[in-house]
């Protein structure tokens, strides 16, 4: 019985574990690598295991950093069962179909551009083969992904659907319990619930992108977000967004304070066909909700209302919005801009002083995000010079991720005390991390590099 660490040790995106008991092999997450054009070529490696050997994976939630090489783990051979949350299913599928098409795209560009062949990542074909292998499961109700192994998913309050997975693990008379956090969500975030207290674990792997720091109030972030837009006088407000998740939370603090933002004078575009799928599935799954947005569906059979939403499906909608000099809210993906729209939108209006940028999310090393946060003034987009003279303001409280006082405390809702494994950070942040947890919960606390092998029998 052992545990093997693959990606996200030692960074936050390609989450990747195996867990091996009773000679069957279980994969948790499968997740693309995400960031700088270098890091992204990564994902076209072979993975560090044989795919066909894998006996079925566990998924823990809709974000291609989690889910984003299932398609090539299916074309290199994967054919068991794909196990998640049934809101998760849903989101897989629209994730997928859209980053395989994006894959094709740019391989059809650039085999036209270099003259010879390039081959996408994976296709549309390979993503729907990974939705025909999913397996939709409920919270709270244990399942069996292999012999030995049983898996019962907890709510873990980072996206609809998401979840910390719990696994009970024997072999030759032996009983582990092994807990793999997922990515967690901040306690008392709109729409969805807090994460779910787990009865017991031996070993926990624990997520830390935001060990190292505790996010600003949630309540302080809306509220400046609201004086951004009440404020604005001219010009356009870009909001880059994860599609899943992001998205919809601003929407629903949109909806929430459409007066009190003055909100009506704007046009206010959903630039994103996945953004506008998700939040239908987020409409679909109000039996999810939390209390608050529970009655605010009760009220409204819906989430709160925007009348001046505009969802833009296709291109020539999309495009049509870059003629709009002043008065736009755009929420578009990707979420660091690393592609998608928003960086359309962006090379447009980064040029004009009037502009004003709101990040929201975390933004990974090397991604055009991450350079606009760390305040520079010129930006590569698509080959051209962009001078910035927008307002880039960062806002860190709306993270979906819990910051280090989340994680401790959920940590401490966990029976046992547990000894911690932390993947998913970047380095400083893990090892922060490590200090704040020892020190406050009395954890031990092990931070494992990449193939690190730990023993659970
Ligand atoms: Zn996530």
């Amino acid at each position: 019985m052992k545990l093997e660490f693959f990606g996200a040790a030692g960074e936050v995106t390609g989450s990747c574990h195996i867990l091996h008991v009773g000679g069957k092999r279980v994969l948790l997450d499968c997740g693309l690598i995400q960031g700088s054009r270098e890091d992204e070529a990564r994902n076209h490696d072979p993975f560090p295991f044989d795919a066909a050997a894998i006996d079925a994976v566990v998924l823990s939630h809709a974000h291609l950093d989690h889910c984003g090489r299932l398609p090539l783990l299916v074309k290199r051979g994967f054919r068991g069962p794909i196990h998640a949350q049934r809101a998760s299913c849903e989101l897989v599928a629209i994730l997928l179909a859209d980053a395989a098409r994006l894959e094709e795209r740019d391989a059809e560009y650039l085999t036209r551009k270099l003259g010879r062949n390039i081959k996408p990542l994976y296709t549309f074909e390979d993503g729907r083969r990974v939705v025909e292998q999913l397996k939709p499961r409920r919270y709270g109700q244990p399942f069996e992904v292999a012999p030995g192994v049983t898996v019962t998913f907890r709510d873990a309050g980072h996206i609809i659907g998401s979840c910390s997975v719990e696994l009970r693990c024997e072999e030759n008379g032996i009983t582990r319990h092994v807990l793999f956090s997922g990515d967690l969500g901040q306690y008392d975030s709109p729409i969805l619930r807090d994460p779910d207290p787990v009865p017991h674990a031996d070993v926990v792997l624990m997520e830390s992108t935001y060990g190292g720091r505790r996010h600003r109030d949630r309540s302080d972030t809306i509220e400046e977000m609201g004086r951004i837009i009440a404020g604005a006088e001219k010009g356009n407000i870009l909001i880059p967004a994860f599609a899943i998740g992001r998205s919809q939370e601003v929407l629903y603090h949109m909806g929430k304070h459409f007066d009190e933002w003055g909100l009506g004078r704007f046009r206010i575009f959903l630039d994103s066909p996945m953004a506008i799928e998700a939040t239908e599935v987020y409409r679909r799954f109000h039996d999810l909700y939390d209390e608050e947005a529970t009655r605010l569906h009760d009220r409204n059979e819906t989430m709160p209302l925007l009348p001046n939403l505009h969802l833009t499906g296709n291109t020539e909608e999309s495009m049509a919005i870059n003629r709009i000099r002043s008065g736009a809210i755009v929420i578009a993906g990707s979420g660091m801009c690393n592609g998608g729209r928003i960086v359309h939108h962006l090379r447009h209006n980064l040029p004009h002083e009037s502009t004003q940028v709101i990040i929201l999310g975390y933004q990974a090393r090397g991604s055009l995000g991450r350079r606009l946060v760390d305040g520079q003034e010129r930006v590569r987009i698509f080959g051209r010079d962009v001078p910035v003279k927008a307002k880039v303001h960062t806002l860190g409280g709306l993270s979906a991720h819990g910051d280090q006082d989340d994680l401790a405390r959920w940590y401490e809702r966990v029976g046992g005390q547990a000894p911690v494994w932390l993947v998913h950070g970047e380095d400083e942040a893990r090892e922060d991390f490590a200090a704040y947890l020892a020190k406050r919960s009395g954890a031990r606390v092990s931070i494992p590099g990449p193939g690190e092998v730990l023993d659970l029998a």
